[in-house]
């Protein structure tokens, strides 16, 4: 496994549709591995093929408990219900949060890993991150969202804030 590097703020590559990926093999094995790596340096919650410079629809999840790890393949959104404004920041703006209307709850088809399909009910947070992750496969950044006035700048050594998706 290795870090990639992460892309940023300008970069063309994040406002991009990515692509369906056709089939799983080990590239798309280790991109996966390499893409929960660097997402686990960086302390993220989320991340997405684009943000590693990959115009692939994959994302990674990890919220940190029991069973809240994913690793998705060509995920899409099958129901969203309800809503929720919430804090939100992304590892590809490292300095920027602000509020994000979401869907409280969706339903998300994808592939797992091994190729089989999968269906997530998600609620609240994992709710938030899927909407952001698969927002980046679409080329939709979280600061296209973001409630007027509530993007705030944090310098990068305050750690106390939300962490990234
Ligand atoms: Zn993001």
């Amino acid at each position: 496994m290795a870090i990639r590097n992460l892309r940023y703020d300008n970069d063309e590559i994040l406002k991009k549709r990515a692509r369906e990926i056709e089939v799983i093999d080990d590239k798309i094995r280790e991109l996966a591995a390499d893409m929960m790596e660097t997402m686990h340096k960086y302390d993220g919650l989320g991340l997405a093929g684009p943000q590693v410079g990959v115009l692939k629809r994959i994302i990674v999840i990890d919220l940190y408990e029991e069973g809240m790890q994913f690793t998705l393949i060509n995920p899409e959104i099958k129901k969203a219900k309800g809503e929720q404004i919430v804090e939100e920041g992304c590892l590809s703006f490292p300095n920027q949060f602000g509020k994000v209307k979401r869907p409280k709850e969706v339903e998300v088809e994808a592939l797992d890993i091994e190729g089989r399909k999968v269906r997530i009910k998600a609620k609240d947070l994992l709710a938030q991150a899927l909407c952001h992750e698969i927002d980046h496969l679409n080329g939709v950044l979280f600061i296209d969202k973001v409630e007027p006035g509530t993007l705030e700048y944090i310098q990068p050594e305050d750690k106390s804030k939300n962490k990234n998706s």
